[in-house]
């Protein structure tokens, strides 16, 4: 037999897990038989593509997986560059012996915010605001064409905790206080997804963070949710549920702790409650370095890695010491600590998710999607998400609407004019910053375009050079950026110093102000507020502060209802719906403009 003569046979038998035609089943089952462990274990980790010396290592590694993190955009960070980036390393994981492809995943929260020149879309709490859960199907969608021009295949997101105290520093990733809200934007998964995993532009979603990562005690961040199992079901367990209904691809582990059991090691949770009753069958991945926190100590130890594997998790977002991890889970399983059948059933979820996106067919980036990242219609549909996440709190006199062509306008504060302010955290950069991290219009620039030349806008950051000659005073202030647990506010609750010396000019002048607060969360304005003559919650908009302006000057009467209660001091928290605390503004508050407009 000549090779020449050979070769030909070979290709018409190729083996079952290439053959596109065959049932996903009976291709996983194919592959399984043809890996070894090594390539097992490499399936199943997850490392941050920054800690990854080449591309090479993910051929040697057989890594099943990378991340960028929330700070790890390449430079330039531009869409080519990512979608270079993205092949440059799929084609080392083609490159393995059995060539299975890897699967990337980013922190694609509101909209591909990591991405310089993405749209932008409101945070999870304005979203919630919005009570449109079709819009945010639609806005799952476009991000997803988004994420997929760049290659990446996998969303950690959407973030379906419900928020329990204002103080936890990623409130603004929550669609609000009770479960319902969260439950109705799983259909943010069916955008990120599409119809059935591997269709146009389909993005593998996460379920995070499974569970009770919004109720802890004192809002902290990462810490420990003490309630009864009943609680734990009827408060954090139906987003999931639903998600798992909808089909979502994977759902990834919660830091905090359940009544002191951390969630990354607890079996109940997540193979017993999660896969085995809720039916999931899709892969449990690992928060970021979450094994390693499982005992408070930095680093993992074997047992960490025990638990964490034997609890359920399918796939550890490493990040950096994937090599050590695949070491001592080899020994783990060599000694009996770990069942190969652990082992094959994580392979088999995170193959078969492989296989229905389609990535042994389209292994690389879909260039096609390059010319949505930032397009005009995502832009518009950003600005209608923006339109109807604005909650108008107090409208005195109906100072709102604000008159297109007949005003003096002063427009102040230290968010009215910042982009980076306007997105919050999760934007170019895991924390966020201010200034012009990204393109887009601010809420001066909205202001600006919207009025006739009949009316005048004066912007001054900090309020000074107001007088008594204007009609109207703007200030748009509040929070900035920040992720996780910076965000945590433990302590005072209310504006800054730099807000309240811009407000206290505004109010000595004697100007009607209307108040427009860029925050992830309700603030502690009990003492401002009788100074306001109206007072617009807006969030944090994103790229298209348009849609801010177009409620302020009645382009769009406003629709958001408040998707959180709103304290009246800092001490209420956390304060939730029917608890009985006073509140300043109710669960569902939201002003409409009654009169008819001029215009
Ligand atoms: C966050 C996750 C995120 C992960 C990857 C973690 O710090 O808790 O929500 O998906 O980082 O960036």
């Amino acid at each position: 037999l000549t090779v020449s003569a050979h070769a030909p046979a070979l290709a018409g038998n190729q083996p079952a897990y290439k053959d596109a035609r065959r049932p996903v089943s009976v291709r996983v089952a194919d592959l399984m038989k043809r890996m070894t462990l090594d390539d097992k274990l490499g399936q199943m980790m997850q490392a941050e593509r920054l800690g990854v010396k080449s591309p090479a290592d993910v051929t040697t590694g057989r890594l099943g997986s990378l991340l960028s993190g929330g700070s790890s955009q390449p430079t330039p960070n531009t869409p080519a560059t990512w979608a270079d980036m993205y092949d440059g390393f799929q084609k080392a994981a083609l490159a393995t012996p059995l060539g299975i492809p890897l699967i990337y995943g980013v922190d694609a929260v509101h909209g591909h915010n990591g991405v310089y020149g993405a749209t932008v879309f409101p945070h999870n709490i304005g979203l919630g605001a919005s009570r449109d859960p079709k819009l945010v199907e639609k806005i799952g969608r476009a991000t997803a064409e988004e994420v997929s021009g760049t290659g990446i295949d996998w969303d950690f997101a959407p973030c379906l905790c419900v928020a329990r105290n204002d103080r936890w520093g990623r409130t603004y990733e929550s669609f609000g206080e009770v479960p319902q809200l969260a439950t109705e934007m799983t259909s943010i998964i069916t955008g990120l997804q599409g119809r059935s995993l591997g269709g146009p532009a389909s993005v593998l979603a996460t379920a995070k963070h499974y569970v009770g990562d919004g109720g802890t005690t004192g809002g902290v961040n990462e810490g420990n949710t003490q309630l009864s199992e009943q609680e734990l079901r009827a408060i954090h367990l139906p987003p999931f549920k639903e998600a798992v209904k909808r089909g979502v691809g994977s759902v990834m582990v919660s830091y905090s702790s359940w009544n002191d059991v951390k969630l990354h090691a607890n079996k109940y949770l997540v193979t017993d409650v999660l896969k085995k009753e809720l039916g999931f069958d899709g892969i449990v991945v690992s928060d970021y370095n979450g094994v390693d926190k499982i005992d408070g100590q930095t680093g993992f130890t074997p047992d960490e890695v025990e638990a964490s594997i034997n609890a359920g998790i399918d796939m550890v977002m490493v990040p950096y010491d994937w090599q050590k991890f695949i070491d001592t889970l080899r020994t783990l399983v060599q000694d009996g600590r770990v069942p190969m059948s652990r082992i094959d059933d994580a392979n088999r979820r995170i193959l078969t998710k492989k296989f229905q996106l389609g990535l042994f067919e389209h292994p690389l980036t879909d260039r096609r999607y390059l010319g949505t990242i930032g397009s005009q219609e995502h832009r518009n549909l950003a600005r209608q998400a923006v339109r109807e996440s604005q909650v108008l709190l107090k409208n005195e006199h109906n100072v709102l609407p604000l008159d297109k062509s007949r005003n003096k306008i002063f427009v102040a504060g230290k968010n009215a004019d910042d982009l980076g302010n306007q997105a919050g955290g999760w934007t170019v950069g895991w924390q966020g910053t201010s200034g012009p991290v990204i393109p887009g219009t601010t809420i001066r620039q909205g202001i600006e375009k919207t009025v006739k030349p009949s009316s005048t806008v004066t912007f001054s950051k900090d309020g000074s050079g107001i007088d008594k000659s204007y009609d109207v005073a703007v200030a748009v202030v509040g929070e900035t950026p920040y992720a996780e647990t910076k965000g945590d506010r433990p302590g005072d609750m209310g504006l800054d110093a730099t807000d309240l010396a811009t407000l206290q000019k505004l109010h000595d002048s004697g100007v009607p102000t209307v108040v427009v607060l860029v925050s992830g969360r309700p603030l502690d304005i009990t003492k401002q507020l009788p100074d306001w003559a109206g007072l617009i919650e807006s969030w944090l908009p994103g790229s298209e502060g348009q849609g801010v302006a177009d409620v302020l000057f009645g382009d769009y009467n406003p629709t958001g209802k408040l998707p959180v209660t709103w304290m009246r001091s800092a001490d209420q928290q956390p304060i939730n719906v029917g608890d009985g605390k006073p509140a300043l503004f109710p669960f569902g508050y939201g002003l409409r403009y009654h009169q008819r407009f001029p215009w």
